[in-house]
């Protein structure tokens, strides 16, 4: 069973957060939402350690497509970072706020970017491209993530401040276009930088919360350093350039991290776990 632990134990977490929040709430969505939500990612994990080739992939459409479809499209929440900062301002704590908090903000300090790396429905689509691995060096352009954070801020806090009619109707529209923004956006930057992940790295504004959070993770990637012979296929398959022969938390790139484990799968003298 030893092998099975980590997907008990997302099992477990992601349960007690429905029974807790359906208690708090009184609210049997909570229930539901995140029973469906640990079964997809504790299933995926126990296929990821059946060595089942498609694992991440399901997980990443069981959840994405359920999140952006179902969430989003048919019970127009907004699940972006605008929709959080409205539920935020608004003083309601549920959809996105919940979703924030779990999958990004005190998430990070348990499992990382495994958010980015299984759940995302943004990068549930880069993973379909076709440059899985980085196509040069990496830009210096990580700022633009700070201007897209600040951003998304300024909208939601002028929409408060001019209080149009409709504000829920308004919030539902600007999903949409985000996502097709974010859509075009990603696509566009993964074929000029040949790196499916350049969205990722330069443009999400996400990541102004995930970076610092998933610094303390828990769960990452270690290094036995003595049995590692340097032979750099590890960071040859990593979609994010970490520097994951190094065991530091502070090696290159570390949070940057999206356990997605390619690197585990590709060292030869299994150094990496
Ligand atoms: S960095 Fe942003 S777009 Fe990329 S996987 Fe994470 S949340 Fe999704
Ligand atoms: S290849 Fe390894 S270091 Fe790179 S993102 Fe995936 S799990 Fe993390
Ligand atoms: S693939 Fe393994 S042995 Fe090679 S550099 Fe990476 S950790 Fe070291």
């Amino acid at each position: 069973m030893k092998k099975y632990r980590l997907p008990l134990i997302m099992l477990c977490v992601f349960e007690g957060l429905a029974i807790g929040l359906w208690l708090g709430t009184g609210n049997f969505f909570y229930l539901f939402n995140f029973t469906y939500i640990g079964g997809c990612i504790a299933f995926g994990l126990f296929l990821f350690i059946r060595k089942i080739s498609f694992a991440r992939r399901f997980i990443q459409l069981a959840v994405g497509l359920y999140m952006l479809v179902y969430l989003g499209i048919i019970c127009r929440e907004n699940m972006q970072i605008e929709g959080f900062w409205y539920y935020l301002f608004s003083g309601v704590f549920e959809a996105a706020v919940i979703h924030y908090a779990a999958a990004k903000i005190f998430g990070p300090l348990l499992f990382g970017r495994g958010w980015c790396g299984y759940a995302c429905w943004t990068a549930m689509v880069l993973d379909m491209l076709p440059f899985k691995r980085r196509g040069g060096e990496r830009r210096n352009i990580g700022f633009i993530r700070y201007i897209m954070f600040a951003f998304s801020l300024i909208l939601v806090c002028a929409l408060f401040l001019i209080k149009p009619l409709g504000l829920s109707d308004i919030m539902f529209y600007i999903f949409i276009a985000g996502n097709a923004a974010y859509y075009i956006a990603e696509i566009i930057l993964a074929f000029a930088f040949k790196d499916n992940r350049a969205f990722c790295k330069y443009i999400c504004p996400v990541t102004v919360f995930l970076k610092p959070m998933s610094y303390f993770s828990l769960i990452r990637i270690k290094c036995d350093e003595e049995k590692c012979t340097g032979c750099g296929k590890c960071r040859k398959v990593c979609p994010m350039d970490v520097e994951v022969n190094n065991n530091s938390r502070r090696r290159e790139n570390a949070t940057e991290c999206i356990l997605c484990q390619e690197c585990v799968k590709a060292c030869p003298v299994r150094a990496l776990k």
